[in-house]
């Protein structure tokens, strides 16, 4: 199996090519037709696995294929618990995304608001952010979340166990009721079953 024929256009095949990558990882088996097809998607995966590329890249894939707006507006969403895998998933957002023309940035906190409010002035169709930075510049009405059409909550599991269940909530109220919701997460605590059953819509289910 090759990630061609996973259905990935040619500007996500030169980028994965780029990166070095032959040989799709089991996750990236799995996720990559379950997200391309529009569908939830509740994924356990373990960091190391690939589950970065393997949303990344149908989510790519759909933002360019999916009709564009006349102005340029968040997407998609990409949560993250840390700082460090928020700007670990922005990266990758970046490579795979280098031959398309849409736009992403990472926010979170510990760092000057400015920088991140200019960003998102600018127009971005991906964001990736940590809860809390990203609730506060909601909060300040610096950022518009209401066409968003990919929420990401990825290691699900850390978010919840780093207090952000509550932060993730009015985020999510922020959202557009339809919508495309991708789980991932390493473990399945009754917290996170009772997230996803409120948040996923008869999801594609993958474990690896
Ligand atoms: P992740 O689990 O998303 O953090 O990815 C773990 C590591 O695997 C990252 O360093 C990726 O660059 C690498 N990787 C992801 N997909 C592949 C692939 N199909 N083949 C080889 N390496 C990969």
């Amino acid at each position: 199996m090759t990630f061609s024929n996973l259905g990935l256009r040619a500007e996500l095949l030169r980028a994965v090519e780029a990166q070095g990558y032959t040989t799709p990882t089991p996750i990236q088996l799995k996720a990559i037709p379950a997200v391309l097809k529009g569908g939830d998607l509740l994924a356990s995966a373990q960091t190391g696995t690939g589950k970065t590329a393997g949303f990344t890249l149908p989510m790519l894939q759909r933002l360019a294929e999916g009709p564009r707006p006349a102005k340029r507006q968040v997407r998609a969403l990409v949560l993250t618990p840390t700082r460090e895998l928020a700007a670990q998933v922005g990266e990758s957002v970046a490579d795979y995304g280098r031959h398309l023309t849409l736009k992403s940035h990472v926010i979170f906190g510990g760092v000057g608001q400015q920088p991140q409010v200019d960003a998102i002035r600018a127009g971005l169709d991906v964001l990736v952010a940590t809860p809390g930075r990203l609730l506060d510049l909601h909060q300040q009405k610096h950022v518009d979340l209401s066409k968003v059409e990919i929420l990401v909550l990825d290691e699900a599991d850390r978010m919840l166990d780093m207090g952000f269940i509550h932060d993730i909530k009015k985020i999510l109220r922020a959202l557009p009721e339809k919508r495309q919701n991708l789980l991932f997460s390493a473990t399945f605590s009754n917290e996170i079953q009772a997230l996803a059953g409120k948040l996923l819509d008869d999801p594609a289910m993958i474990e690896v």
